[in-house]
């Protein structure tokens, strides 16, 4: 049976860090559906939904099929029975991170039990990087390149 992943993220913006744990998904399962979540609580988000959707698909193009880019606003755990995602793929860097993560783990087995959530922790050259931090320097006029698999210009 074919394996599928969901990675749900808010990807503002997808960053190194993300493509490497897409990279890397795509080693263990036949399928990555990338889902950028239109959140409840950030309702405001800093780069536009629709400008990351068609980078985050610009960058993945070869992989085909392997690679869907989707946004959603719903449970993450509906979301993935709705795909027939079995697993949620997640991106450790920190103590900070694994806090986070552990309870919505709890929560997303709690709400679709046949769902496992598989951390991958991130890889020392992408460790620093955050959408936060990118957010910032661009706001200031810096230059994100070095931050970003794709070029915004
Ligand atoms: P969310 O708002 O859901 O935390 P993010 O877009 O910030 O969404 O992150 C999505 C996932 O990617 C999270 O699991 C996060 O820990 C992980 N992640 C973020 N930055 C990196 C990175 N540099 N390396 C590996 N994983 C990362």
């Amino acid at each position: 049976m074919k394996k599928t992943a969901l990675f749900p993220g808010s990807f503002d913006p997808f960053t190194k860090g993300h493509k490497d744990i897409v990279l890397r998904g795509l080693n263990m399962f036949d399928k990555v559906i990338v889902a950028l979540g239109i959140n409840t609580k950030k309702s405001s988000r800093y780069f536009e939904a629709e400008l990351i959707i068609k980078k985050i698909r610009e960058t993945f193009r070869e992989y085909g099929d392997r690679v869907e880019v989707i946004t959603y606003s719903e449970l993450t755990a509906d979301l993935a029975k709705k795909h027939e995602a079995t697993v949620i793929l997640r991106g450790l860097r920190n103590t900070t991170d694994f806090e986070y993560e552990n309870s919505i783990a709890q929560v997303n087995k709690y709400l679709n039990q046949e769902l496992e959530t598989v951390f991958l922790i991130t890889s020392p050259e992408y460790a620093h990087i955050s959408s936060t931090i990118i957010r910032e320097v661009h706001f200031y006029k810096g230059d994100i390149s070095e931050f970003i698999p794709y070029s915004l210009n």
